[in-house]
């Protein structure tokens, strides 16, 4: 086994790569980023499908500390954003820290040694003072397991897994899903195939998208013209941080959203039959607000139907619906999202006491601030338990916890501690107020989404302002952890 590292990231999306580079900066040059495929990027370079953009602005979707002043467009598109995220790493030397094919399998605590050591799917193993997972929500594809799959004879492949090799132009194809990344894939597929069916389980709301190319003199000016950029950050910030007030305080404000969302379908579609299918049975936000202008009109293309039976099986020539209708497809697209309450599965995490993680989540992952977990000393997740968003950008929440991270693994070194762990009744607490502050929200009010786990609990999101969250997470409270010193020490 070689030296211990400082610190292990997995994961280099936007998390693993945003700390590798904070770390690096601070002088914590011993790091090592292990990486499961052979490119960095995380969802960005998993999610190549037609049409892949970012619903948030892209003025938000960049780190603080390396501004981007020249987006082709008012929201990112995906190649633009893997672009960044590579120049980025490149910018700031974290490409030689990566280590590209190396799945981590397992890590376990060594509370003597104070060390993780971390076995990697290549058969060898590593040691690190800190192992921080960065992961994030959205990496483990979900084919949901319908009868009938293995018997189809043409080509199925799931949204971020987009096989670029399958023919689609003129053929019959369909698309499983109607969240985020189908919106998305639908107008793109629409324009090319000879059929396109859409199965759709849940109507989302689906409001208009103020996407725009930039113009040269603005981008001209976003560059040069001191502090323009910031301001321009800044008020987009503002302004999709007022829309928190609706998903967690005053559910009654989402009626804004629906009125946007009638309007915006009823304007797309004419037709009243096709529109009744298209009315969600749930409270608007409860699932994600989609953002598109050209959903809606692909779905009144003659190329196109909007099926909402029951699938009932996958047939070697499509899918068969439980109204006994056969739907012939060359090609079937899952876009049926993501694996999100496991966090870190399936590796096995083993701290202290032979606790594994997986098992202590059995009823729901808790992390102190989405990102400590008692009896798991030294050892961080970024974008953990209680941290996604439905109004705003995660690089922000993503810098507030590069922020706390390093207070931790800065005061490891000061104070030359073996480890740190935060207290039980300190992750306990944290708990209850989710849990308490999340029954308020749209996102507990009624409708199943990859917010909750399988039981109804909602684990995913933050209930709160992301600059409450960034002071909650300003430094680490030395009273919120054990501290082992080290031999010596
Ligand atoms: P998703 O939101 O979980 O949507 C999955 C879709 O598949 C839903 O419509 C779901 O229906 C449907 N589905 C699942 N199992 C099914 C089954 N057995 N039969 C029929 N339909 C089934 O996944 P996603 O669209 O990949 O998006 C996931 C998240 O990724 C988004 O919420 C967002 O946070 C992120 N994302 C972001 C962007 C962006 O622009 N920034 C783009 C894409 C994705 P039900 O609703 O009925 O469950």
């Amino acid at each position: 086994m070689s030296a211990p590292h400082d610190v292990v990231i997995i994961g280099s999306g936007f998390g693993g790569i945003g700390l590798a580079i904070r770390l690096v900066q601070e002088g914590f040059g011993d790091i090592a980023v292990l990486e499961k495929a052979d490119d960095l990027g995380g969802t960005w370079r998993d999610n190549t499908y037609p049409g892949a953009a970012c619903d948030i602005p892209s003025l938000l979707y960049s780190f603080s500390f390396e501004p981007k002043t020249d987006w082709s467009r008012r929201f990112p598109p995906q190649a633009e954003i893997l672009d960044y995220l590579r120049a980025c790493a490149r910018k700031h030397g974290i490409m030689p820290l990566i280590r590209f094919g190396t799945e981590v399998t397992e890590a376990r605590f060594d509370e003597d040694a104070g060390l993780w050591h971390i076995d990697t799917g290549r058969g060898d193993t590593l040691s690190a003072r800190v192992l921080v997972s960065a992961c994030g929500q959205l990496n483990r594809p979900v084919v949901p397991p319908i009868p009938g799959q293995d018997a189809f004879t043409g080509t199925s492949f799931h949204s971020a897994r987009w096989d670029h090799d399958a023919e689609l132009d003129g053929r019959r194809v369909a698309i499983i899903g109607t969240g985020a990344s189908a919106v998305q894939i639908v107008p793109e597929v629409a324009r090319r195939a000879g059929h396109l069916t859409v199965f759709q389980r849940s109507a989302p709301y689906v409001i208009d998208k103020p996407d725009r190319p930039y113009r040269a003199w603005e981008r001209a000016l976003l560059r040069t013209v001191p502090g323009l950029y910031a301001l321009g950050r800044a008020r987009v910030y503002a302004v999709y941080e007022a829309r928190a007030l609706g998903f967690i305080r005053y559910p009654a404000m989402m009626k804004l959203i629906v009125r946007r969302w009638r309007t915006h379908m009823h304007r797309q579609i004419p037709d009243p039959g096709l529109r009744r299918r298209l009315v969600p049975d749930y409270p608007a936000g409860c699932k994600r607000i989609l953002i598109s202008d050209d959903y809606y009109p692909a779905l009144t293309r003659p190329n196109v139907d909007l099926v909402t039976e029951r699938i009932e099986r996958i047939t070697p020539d499509g899918v068969r619906t439980a109204d006994g209708r056969e739907h012939p497809a060359d090609v079937i697209v899952y876009a049926t999202g993501f694996a999100t309450s496991g966090f870190v599965a399936p590796m096995k995490i083993t701290g202290r006491d032979g606790r594994e993680l997986n098992e202590e989540w059995r009823e729901g992952a808790l992390a102190h601030l989405g990102m400590t977990v008692h009896g798991f000393p030294n050892f961080f997740l970024l974008y953990g338990p209680y941290t996604n968003l439905g109004h705003n950008s995660i690089i922000y929440m993503l810098e507030s916890q590069f922020r706390y991270v390093l207070g931790c693994v800065r005061r490891l070194r000061e104070e030359n501690l073996a480890w740190l762990e935060v207290r039980s009744d300190v992750q306990d607490a944290f708990g209850r107020e989710m849990d308490a502050r999340l029954r308020a929200t749209v996102w507990d009010s009624g409708c199943t989404s990859w917010y909750m786990t399988e039981n109804g609990k909602v684990v995913n999101n933050w209930p709160g302002f992301t600059f409450a969250y960034r002071r909650a997470t300003r430094r680490p409270d030395p009273a919120h952890f054990h501290a082992r010193r080290a031999a010596g020490g």
